[in-house]
Order: C-alpha cells, then structure tokens, then sequence
C-alpha cells in the first residue's frame, strides 16, 4: 500500500491510500481556505461522570449539499473539493468542522470552579473517504479496497494513539440520512479523544469486574461463550467471529470480534487482516438484504479499540447496528432509552441472528 501525506490550503493534513503502488497524489489544493478555530471544550457532567464536548462552532458545517457541491469527490471539471485530487482510492483529512481539535480553545468565561471540571477539547477528528465514487457504499467495495480502507484506520490509529493526550482512537461510519448522515458520499470518521468515552469507561469497569471475579479476561469468555453455543452466531471464520450480543440493545445488532484477542487495529496479524475485509463485506450485505424493498439499510458501524490506560483487558471489536426494526419503522430512542439508558429492544437477539444466518448467500 502507497500512502501520501499532504496539506490543504488551510494547514489541514491530507493523506491518499493506495494499493496501487505507482498512484501520484501531487495535485495542491488551489481554494483560499482561511484555517478554522474549534471553540470546543470538554465538560465533565459532576453528577454523571460522562464527558460532554460542547464544540459550538460546527453549526454552519456542510449539510446534506447538491452532488454537484459534494466536498468529498474528487476535485474535477474546475470544480475544488476538500480532496484536490482528480482521483482517489482512500482519503483522510482533517475535519474542517472538528468536534475536537488540537489547537481548540475552550470558551467559558472565568474559572469554573471545582465541581465543573472542563478543558479545551484538544483532540483531533478526521473524515475517511472510502471511494471516489459518490453514488457507492462500504459495501459495494471491493475487498481490496476495504482491505486498504482497514490499512487506513490501522495507520491511523497508530498515529493518533502517539498524539500527546489522547485516550482512545475511535473509528466508525454511520451510513443513512436515518442515522443523520450530513454528505451521502460513502465516507466514515476517525475521532482521536482525550478522555476515556462513556461506553468504553463502563466496558472496562466490568472487564475489571470479571477479571476480579474469575481472574479471566471477560472478552475471552464471552466469545468462547458465543462460540460453545453458536445460537446467536452469525459467521464463524477462522480468524473472526461475528454474533448478536445476547442483551442486544438494537434491533438488529453484530459485534465481530478477532479470536485472538489484541488491543486494537494495530495488533492484527497478517492472516487476520487478509480475512476481515470479505467477512466485513458479507456482514454489510446481509444487512442490505434484512428488509425487503426499504433500500440500504441505514446503520452505525463502530469500532471499539483499546484506550490507553487499559490496553492489556480491552479487546478490539466492531460494533455494527441498524435503527431500523422493520421495512419503514425505525427505532427511536425514546423516553426509556434517552431518558434512562433503559433500552427495550423488539427482536430477540437469537432472532435476528437466525434472520441475519439466512440472508447470507
Ligand atoms: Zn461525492
């Protein structure tokens, strides 16, 4: 794989993935780009513990543009996108609308005070771009191309994890204006965060919980668990093993796992690797194939790595979801989920993997 690093006009980085080795990436962006600063910081909620990012800037971010204004295609026929490049296999840039930013101010007026624990959300946020073409989606890759995409998030992971301050490197796609995609173009985000992310600050209390308990690391059980009862198994492959979690929360919900437990993207083996991208691309289209004639289905694909205070019990794994229950119905977080994170699913999670087991082809 060939990767070139560059800038945008604005001092934003620009990298270009290529399994074609001779690819050239030279084109400079030619837009009179002035750098944007992130007003973003984090809040530390005194009664919950979770952190907030609070990043008022990003209101007058890109929504849902023409296909002729999508920043993410190529830059073609005169027109400039946030990609120079007349082509591309995959591209990663920098957030133009960050969330968390390296430079990023914090905006609160005077001190705080010690109960309201808050710091500028110096983190970083970039965009992956899957394919040049607009009218795509992961799943109509090819497995080269998701084998580069998987190259991409490795890289970087390994180099935002050597940022100073960040926690965790969460990469992840929502794919569906149903989920609240803004731009249609097949892309996913990579946010490098400065603290330990809700979901993951419970998932390593109870690893810790387990290891106390048992003395064994809690993601080894449950997948040998999944595997000694395949009930709720969905794919069994050699070096992956893809279930429906049995508390699912979603209607529809897998959680692929490596059998070899590592910490993150950058502990897979070559072998490892070499199968993810046709088990991954499987997984997408039975989702596809779930609900007949309500088109693709929308969905959030989100990889869970290993932050860095707990790199020794996390075990790297891709969460994958739809909100969408039936043909035209979606699930909403209502007042038992958003207002309690009580959830209440409609399909039993050994349901839907049998429903997932038979629309496999
Ligand atoms: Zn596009």
């Amino acid at each position: 794989m060939k990767k070139t690093t560059t800038k945008l006009a604005d001092g934003r980085e620009l990298l270009y993935f290529d399994a074609d080795e001779t690819a050239v990436r030279d084109a400079p962006d030619l837009r009179p780009l002035e750098p944007v600063t992130a007003l973003s910081e984090i809040r530390r909620d005194p009664v919950t513990g979770d952190h907030v990012t609070v990043a008022a800037h990003r209101q007058g971010r890109t929504y849902l543009p023409p296909p002729d204004e999508c920043p993410l295609c190529p830059s073609r026929d005169g027109r400039l996108s946030e990609i120079p490049a007349a082509d591309y296999e995959v591209a990663v840039f920098e957030n133009r609308f960050p969330s968390l930013a390296r430079d990023a101010a914090a905006h609160v007026p005077g001190r705080p005070g010690p109960l309201f624990d808050l710091a500028p959300g110096a983190g970083r946020c970039e965009v992956v771009c899957f394919t040049a073409d607009h009218d795509a989606s992961f799943a109509d890759l090819s497995e080269e191309r998701a084998r580069v995409v998987l190259d991409a998030w490795t890289d970087r992971t390994a180099a935002l994890s050597a940022l100073p301050g960040i926690e965790q490197v969460y990469c992840f796609e929502n794919r569906g204006a149903e989920i609240g995609v803004t731009l249609p173009h097949p892309h996913g985000q990579i946010y490098a965060f400065p603290f330990v992310p809700p979901r993951t600050s419970r998932i390593t209390a109870r690893a810790a919980e387990h290891r106390e308990a048992f003395g064994r690391n809690l993601f080894d059980d449950v997948v040998a668990a999944e595997l000694a009862d395949p009930v709720r198994v969905v794919i069994a492959g050699r070096h992956w093993t893809a279930f429906v979690p049995f508390a699912a929360r979603w209607p529809y919900e897998v959680h692929l796992y490596p059998n070899r437990r590592v910490p993150d993207l950058t502990g897979l083996s070559e072998d490892e690797r070499a199968e993810f991208p046709g088990l991954y691309l499987d997984l997408l289209r039975r989702f596809d194939r779930l609900f007949d004639g309500a088109g693709p289905t929308p969905y959030i694909a989100a990889w869970h790595q290993a932050p860095a205070a707990h790199r020794d019990e996390l075990a790297l794994h891709l969460e994958l979801f739809t909100i969408r229950r039936a043909a035209g119905k979606l699930k909403y977080l209502a007042g038992v989920e958003s207002g309690m994170d009580a959830f209440v699913n409609d399909v039993s999670p050994e349901g839907a993997a049998e429903r997932l087991r038979a629309v496999g082809r």
